[in-house]
């Protein structure tokens, strides 16, 4: 396994957006290959999530796991509970409450630097898991969080486009 370089917010792989896995793709060798050095790198930075474009590669892929390693009350305020280790293959997202809520969010690829954006409490997610299997997600709270800027990141956005502007500030 191999801890992979990620790559920073003004490189134009995190602008573009992502195609899709063909079936041979996922059930490939190359692509097992590539979900460990992902798992690696994710819990390396450390972070909660990782897409494909942040390594450099415009496949629509994305790694999540989250410890939830914050104080309680932390993790109560932004409704944050353990999520362990899962891949999403060629993800379509429907937001199924529109009420957002806002907290500050960081990304690997804007390193050092954090602010408010609002995102959806609860959404579910049709994907593929890393064997190739249709799988349904809905998420709330955090991780419902975690899966809208994974998703972002397959579509050319990152959370500086969604972000409060004046509240991006340094870590
Ligand atoms: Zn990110």
């Amino acid at each position: 396994m191999a801890i992979l370089e990620i790559v920073q917010a003004g490189h134009p792989v995190l602008r573009e957006l992502a195609r899709p896995l063909s079936p041979e793709e996922v059930a490939s060798k190359e692509l097992a290959r590539l979900i460990d050095d992902m798992r690696e790198t994710m819990r390396a930075a450390p972070g909660v999530g990782l897409a494909a474009p942040q390594i450099g590669i415009g496949v629509q892929l994305a790694v999540i796991e989250d410890p939830a390693t914050v104080p309680d009350d932390d993790a109560r305020a932004r409704d944050r509970d353990k999520v362990p280790f899962h891949v999403i293959i060629n993800p379509r997202l429907t937001i199924e409450e529109g009420e957002p809520a806002v907290f500050f969010e960081g990304c690997l690829s804007v390193d050092g630097w954090c602010a408010k954006v609002a995102r959806a409490r609860c959404v579910r997610v049709d994907a593929l898991d890393e064997h190739g299997r249709p799988v349904t997600i809905r998420a709330r709270g955090w991780y419902a969080r975690i899966l809208q800027h994974e998703i972002d990141h397959l579509n050319g956005m990152l959370y500086i486009d969604r972000m409060d502007t004046r509240t991006f500030q340094a870590v």
